[in-house]
């Protein structure tokens, strides 16, 4: 806020001084004209056109108003009529991993186990010694029929490579008896808290490891090396700017990862700007320092903290109240990380003392309200604070606990995709009067809850377009509610588009400097193909960006690539 008081005393010192010798006032770097605006500022919430000065927005108004702002140099870009949004800001994105995803194999889309294990061999022959099989993203109930995949599918076409692919969840993955050796994992391998070694009918492990019982293979797979994490860094940065995302928050972030994004900073290659959230496990790390939340500058700030509580729906280890309506004996678990709650306490009052940010992932019921317990200690015990406690997901919600969420001032920090992917399963998970209050959206609205939107990619795809369809439609992925599953929680594309801005803004801190087309901000925006407030809510998930600007400098044209 400061800087930007600062700023405009600078630019009225300019501006005053110029006009007093009888000069005009500093023309602008860029001027978008011809667009159909919206800002996302309920000041001036449509627009025609805007002006850029350095990285930051100094005028916004009519063809004509902004139209006085051009000199001799300034590059005037005709959107043709197009609509024009701020940038959107992804509040849940895993950037390195999602980098990584976009080379790795690609198992979602496979409609049976022999598919499968078919694409598992034949990168498992492309891959050379030494190296692992990961990545996959697949998805079991996509197959025909659907069953929980063995080693035994994938270890006779994978010979001595290790191989092991997670499901898109994240929340399970699959091992080979290759993998399984050089992690040690056997019979006799006890089931970790908070996780479990999935095993057959004689105790033998399957290859199957849910949760914390991943950590067994995750231990010994070689760390990325630097060029690797690098290129994975870039091809993300690329992928942001050609779906218009200039904004992340990295959630569970490794320092090798940061340490990437400051590189590429200081090499001016930083082309979305990075909030980014290591594990609380290691919160004394940056409360040692005296780093607070928001740290840093406009590309890159730190100063947040990711925590778990749970797992995820489709693994089964989500946290609730009561069993599972298809697994009477099962009611899912806490992670690691709350065993026990107090350990979890502790570690929020000294990340909190810390003005440190916590965003805590919650996907059960009884995970949430843990959550939210533990949140009211905090305030409880410290005081009043613009602290901006996150919950992650805050996928099923207990009917008492919105009321709650709102009072606490906590951020539903969600992404719809998830609603209309996990929308398919849900009701066989949890009975249909749970799976009613499934990525609520209006109902936190409704109780003066803040949303802030993204995707957690690569679990989900980074397109914003593709969140936005999934808030407007809740049509879910296997075609069975085209009309909307639990339709009483969908929202318009005003309140998606600024739950995917203003409010994944808000979220970072970052409400001043971003997320809405507003002189003085950072001149972040998205140029679009389509006006996704008029077409049919079907047509958006093919809309495409043309143009992402980011601090007023164009980082995606549609026009120039080659396609
Ligand atoms: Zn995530």
């Amino acid at each position: 806020m400061k800087r930007t008081i600062l700023y405009f005393a600078l630019l009225l010192t300019l501006l005053f001084s110029g006009l007093g010798q009888g000069q005009s006032k500093p023309a602008a770097d860029l001027i978008i004209a011809n667009a159909k605006i919206w800002t996302v500022d309920k000041s001036l919430p449509t627009a025609q056109a805007v002006a850029v000065l350095g990285e930051r927005i100094v005028a916004v108004g009519s063809n004509a108003e902004v139209d006085a702002w051009r000199g001799p140099k300034t590059l005037v870009v005709d959107a043709g009529g197009k609509l024009l949004l701020p940038g959107f800001n992804d509040a849940h994105v895993h950037f390195v991993g999602g980098g990584r995803q976009l080379d790795a194999i690609q198992l979602n889309d496979a409609t049976s186990a022999a598919e499968f294990a078919r694409r598992i061999g034949a990168r498992a022959k492309s891959t050379p010694q030494g190296e692992w099989v990961l990545g996959g993203r697949w998805d079991e109930t996509k197959w025909t029929p659907p069953m929980m995949p063995t080693k035994e599918l994938i270890d006779p076409l994978t010979q001595d490579i290790p191989v092991f692919v997670s499901r898109y969840d994240g929340h399970m993955a699959l091992a080979n008896s290759v993998a399984l050796r050089l992690a040690g994992v056997t019979a006799k391998t006890p089931d970790p808290p908070g996780g479990t070694v999935v095993r057959d009918a004689q105790g033998n492990p399957t290859g199957a490891l849910k949760d914390a019982a991943m950590e067994y293979v995750r231990k010994v797979i070689p760390t990325l090396s630097h060029e690797q994490r690098l290129k994975a860094a870039k091809r993300a940065l690329a992928h942001a700017a050609s779906v218009g995302v200039t904004s992340v928050q990295n959630m569970s972030a490794g320092y090798g990862d940061i340490a990437i994004y400051s590189e590429l900073l200081q090499r001016g290659e930083l082309t979305t700007r990075i909030y980014a959230a290591p594990s609380i496990m290691h919160a004394e790390d940056q409360a040692k320092i005296g780093v607070r939340h928001a740290f840093g500058g406009p590309y890159l700030r730190i100063g947040a903290l990711k925590a778990f509580a749970d797992g995820s729906l489709g693994s089964g280890t989500a946290y609730f109240f009561e069993p599972f309506t298809n697994q009477p004996n099962n009611r899912g678990l806490l992670s690691d990380e709350m065993n026990p709650v107090s350990a979890m306490r502790d570690r929020m009052m000294a990340a909190d003392a810390a003005g440190l940010q916590i965003c805590t992932h919650a996907i059960g019921d009884e995970g949430i309200s843990t959550i939210l317990d533990l949140y009211s200690d905090v305030i409880k015990t410290h005081g009043d604070a613009d602290r901006r406690f996150r919950i992650e997901h805050a996928q099923h919600m207990a009917a008492k606990d919105f009321e709650r969420f709102g009072q606490l001032h906590v951020i539903a920090s969600m992404q719809p995709y998830h609603a209309i992917d996990d929308g398919r399963f849900v009701e066989r998970y949890l009975g249909h009067e749970r799976a009613s209050r499934t990525y609520a959206f209006r109902t936190f609205l409704d109780h003066h809850v803040r949303l802030a939107f993204g995707t957690d990619w690569p679990v989900a795809p980074l397109d914003p377009m593709q969140t936005i369809y999934a808030a407007l439609t809740r049509a879910t992925l296997d075609g069975k509610n085209p009309d909307g599953w639990f339709p009483e929680q969908k929202l318009t594309v005003a309140e998606t588009v600024e739950a995917y801005t203003m409010g994944s803004a808000y979220a970072e801190f970052q409400e001043t400097e971003k997320g809405s087309i507003t002189p003085g901000k950072l001149a972040d925006m998205v140029l679009l193909s389509e006006d996704i407030f008029s077409i049919d809510p079907v047509r958006i998930q093919d809309t495409k960006v043309l143009k992402t600007f980011v601090g007023g400098r164009l980082v995606y044209d549609a026009s120039t690539m080659v396609h």
